[in-house]
């Protein structure tokens, strides 16, 4: 209890430093495309539902952007920047393969 109380107080101060930081860069960041370099190298999709499951064994299904460490959004916005993407816009309902699920 003590521990889930704690971590719920870290992620939250974490989330609000980060919308913090995000909406000023927000509106403008670009949109990473599939076809950009960092896309390519990353196997990311802007449908996480297209990922390349045997050229990346470790996506399982119910993994997205939205639910990724470093997505920079809430989870119901549809684009928000990532760090990988140098603050480029990824989907919330695309992938990369440095998918790491929040905590
Ligand atoms: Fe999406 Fe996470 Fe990859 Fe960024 S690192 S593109 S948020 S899966």
């Amino acid at each position: 209890m003590k521990s889930s109380r704690r971590s719920f107080l870290i992620t939250s101060i974490g989330v609000a430093s980060t919308l913090a930081l995000s909406r000023q860069a927000f509106a403008d960041a670009p949109k990473a495309a599939e076809s950009d370099p960092t896309s390519q190298a990353l196997g990311y999709k802007l449908d996480a539902t297209k990922v390349d499951k045997a050229k990346f064994a470790k996506y399982a299904a119910g993994q997205d952007c939205s639910n990724c460490t470093f997505y920079q959004g809430k989870a119901t916005d549809a684009f928000a920047p990532c760090p990988m993407f140098a603050g480029k816009q990824v989907a919330g309902k695309g992938w990369c393969s440095a998918y790491n699920k929040k905590a």
